[in-house]
């Protein structure tokens, strides 16, 4: 399987050159020339297998550059950091609502999923295509994705990794956990402004000929851990197919028969993972993309106006505090039926206008198995307290943003299909506004709130979340946002 970029088809490269190099140089998106099927058999098949078994199975499809062995030794170790029996349950609410937890990994974030897997990755493909300079991977974070990537990264050989997070868009607990990372090749640095700030500077870092021959001239090259990176992404796809494994494995449904998910949605990585498993063969309805009060996604599928010169809100779902979603572009890529110069039109109407336009009847290929759907702070916090009182579960701001989606969608009575909420964090990352949510009241100290809701649920803290606040604070840079090249500059010469 070769890769292209999203906008210039003719750029081609292996799956460990894209994994290495994580971004295409002309600044497209690396997406596999063609879908692997997976047929009804081989799902058949994988109800016997564990999760790291099925996940291997499918990354076998898509990283030729891998054996199965291979792949089935870095799923096995990544999945093994990951407490209780398995590593993404799914949970049923009733009859026709499942609620897939991906937040049982070392940062109680789905980020961890995909996260412990890639450096394997990473490694593997650094000797693959005969890499000797150093990686160094540049990470934006909206919360979530920076913990996952230094708790990843951290000491593995070869790499080094700096982390952006908005100073003030990330919860505590988020900041809390980045800045006690530990490790000796890692780097966090606060930036003021928010996630689209730190995203759009580190892309254009990666687009900076000047600085990439500083970087390599001190013997480094740059790679990402973002969900623009393939390896990123493609071990997203493994939960798509394997909760859909589950659901047949327990009788819950026939073979053939179509599922929705839907997943609360920011930089649109997670949501695209869904639709790469759907061309792949796996019976999806619907793909229900959840947003937040930044409903910019939600406004895109209903008029096809991508359009982000928009009030930017900080919400209690900071991780999906997003205008500007990255993968988006992978999707326009499929949609438009691969026309490489259309993406490439589209992307410089958004740098330069801040927005596009697309007519989705004029489109290839039909894209209207995704419906966007969005839910305010109030409704969020709404939905936290109805479901807790009514199916005794406890959700966290993100998730519950989907399922207050998936709600109104059903009460309309538009589709009564089976539906997988993707549960993206541990409600223990954001317990300040989950006890808030519960209780009505607001507690100032993440900690404290933490201990709060433990004793009002019932529900244990999870391991990787205790005794956070006895670990030594290691990062405490915060730096303006035009200052990210002299940062990473100046922290690889200490
Ligand atoms: C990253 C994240 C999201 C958004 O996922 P995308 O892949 O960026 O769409 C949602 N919820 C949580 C908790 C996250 O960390």
């Amino acid at each position: 399987m070769q890769y292209v970029s999203t906008r210039e088809k003719s750029t081609i490269v292996s799956s460990a050159e894209a994994i290495v190099k994580g971004l295409s140089e002309d600044g497209g998106l690396f997406v596999p020339s063609e879908f692997p099927a997976i047929s009804s058999k081989e799902l058949e098949q994988m109800t016997d297998m564990e999760y790291s078994e099925r996940a291997a199975f499918v990354l076998s499809k898509f990283l030729s550059d891998f054996t199965l062995e291979e792949l089935n030794d870095y799923t096995k170790k990544a999945y093994s950091r990951f407490y209780g029996d398995d590593p993404c349950p799914l949970v049923a609410i009733d009859d026709k609502t499942y609620i897939l937890e991906l937040w049982h990994g070392p940062t109680c974030a789905f980020k961890d999923m995909a996260l412990t897997l890639l450096p394997h990755l990473m490694v593997a493909s650094r000797k693959k295509v005969g890499e000797k300079n150093k990686t160094l991977i540049l990470v934006a974070t909206s919360g979530d994705t920076g913990k996952a990537a230094l708790e990843g990264f951290k000491d593995v050989e070869g790499c080094e990794i700096i982390v952006f997070y908005p100073s003030e868009g990330v919860s505590d607990m988020q900041k809390l956990q980045m800045q006690t990372q530990t490790g000796n090749n890692v780097y966090v640095c606060a930036i003021k402004g928010n996630f689209d700030d730190a995203q759009s500077a580190v892309k254009v870092i990666f687009n900076d000929e000047n600085v990439k021959a500083q970087l390599l001239e001190q013997g480094y090259k740059l790679s990402s851990a973002n969900s623009i990176n393939w390896g990123r992404l493609v071990p997203q796809i493994a939960y798509y197919v394997s909760s859909y494994v589950d659901l047949l494995a327990s009788n819950e449904i026939k073979m053939g028969e179509k599922i929705n998910f839907c997943v609360p949605s920011g930089n649109f990585g997670n949501i695209l993972a869904g639709y790469y498993a759907m061309r792949m063969g796996v019976p999806i309805g619907k793909l229900i993309c959840a947003s937040n009060k930044n409903r910019v996604l939600t406004d895109f599928f209903a008029s096809g106006k991508y359009d982000t010169n928009r009030e930017f809100y900080k919400t209690m779902s900071p991780s999906m505090d997003i205008l500007i979603s990255s993968n988006l572009e992978r999707l326009l890529f499929e949609i438009s039926g691969r026309d490489d110069k259309y993406v490439a039109s589209l992307m410089n109407d958004l740098k330069t206008k801040g927005c596009y336009q697309i007519d989705f009847d004029k489109l290839k290929t039909n894209a209207s198995n995704f419906e966007g759907g969005f839910s305010d702070e109030e409704m969020t916090m709404d939905t936290i307290e109805d479901f807790y009182d009514e199916n005794d579960y406890l959700l966290d701001t993100h998730t519950a943003v989907a399922v207050g989606v998936s709600q109104a969608i059903k009460e309309e009575n538009r589709d009564n299909t089976k539906t997988v909420i993707v549960s993206t964090a541990s409600p223990y990352k954001f317990p300040q506004d989950v006890y808030n949510a519960l209780t009505g009241e607001f507690v100032d100290d993440s900690i404290k709130a933490a201990d709060m809701l433990e004793e009002y649920t019932g529900m244990e803290i999870p391991e990787p979340l205790q005794g956070l606040q006895s670990r030594i604070v290691r990062f405490k840079d915060v730096i303006e946002k035009d200052k990210i090249k002299e940062a990473v500059l100046s922290c690889l010469k200490k």
